[in-house]
């Protein structure tokens, strides 16, 4: 490099050749090197003077693919499931959980129902995982009483805490059929996964995402 921060270039063929210039961006890189850290925390970063040799990064153009493609999620099946005719002839339940952030009553789990027929929505908090079974005879007693109907399918994953053999016998002893979902695919349980991305985001950060779905939250 010489004095005047230019780099000589020395051509030293004679034949003709064109030549590309190539602009590396630099909040790009940045956005990498910081482990794909978004724009306005690269801008803090900068603004505090907390880097050695970070730019002020001003680009919102520059778009990372990386970045969207992480956020893509497959879609539910939709040719393989039914739908109920009446409120809940089929209930799904997922658990979720640990949240990062525990509930006020520090409580990290939580499982969902969703009526398939209403697609009204119950949340209940838990401690451990293990209390999946009582909150469900709960959830059910509630549910029956309250609409005047029973509970005739529950769909699930393959989650330990609803194929405990508790949990299955207390269904078949109630009539309950079961539908599990085959492992490793949620798209098999997309209605209550589903709703689990709208009350913590895949960031993890809000619990809650509307007030629509605050309205069911009993726990
Ligand atoms: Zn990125």
């Amino acid at each position: 490099m010489t004095a005047n921060k230019v780099f000589p270039l020395l051509m030293t063929s004679k034949e003709n050749f064109a030549l590309e210039a190539e602009k590396v961006d630099g909040s790009l890189l940045w956005h990498l090197r910081y482990g794909h850290l978004n724009q306005r925390s690269l801008q803090l970063l900068h603004q505090k003077n907390m880097v050695v040799g970070l730019p002020s990064i001003h680009s919102e153009k520059e778009i990372c693919e990386d970045c969207i493609f992480g956020k893509f999620h497959r879609l539910p099946f939709s040719q393989s499931s039914w739908r109920a005719k009446a409120p809940l002839e089929l209930v799904h339940a997922d658990i979720c959980g640990p949240t990062r952030t525990p509930s006020f009553n520090n409580k990290r789990y939580f499982i969902l129902f969703v009526d398939d027929f209403s697609r009204m929505m119950w949340v209940y908090f838990l401690e451990q995982k293990s209390e999946a079974f009582s909150i469900f005879k709960q959830f059910k007693a509630f549910g029956e009483n309250q609409s005047g109907h029973n509970l005739k399918v529950l769909r699930t994953d393959r989650g330990g805490e609803f194929i405990s053999n508790e949990f299955s016998e207390y269904c078949k002893s109630n009539g309950i059929k079961r539908e599990l979902t085959a492992r490793y695919t949620p798209q098999q349980n997309g209605v209550a996964e589903r709703r689990n991305r709208t009350i913590v985001p895949r960031d993890g950060k809000k619990h809650v995402e509307s007030k629509e779905s605050a309205k069911y939250i009993l726990g």
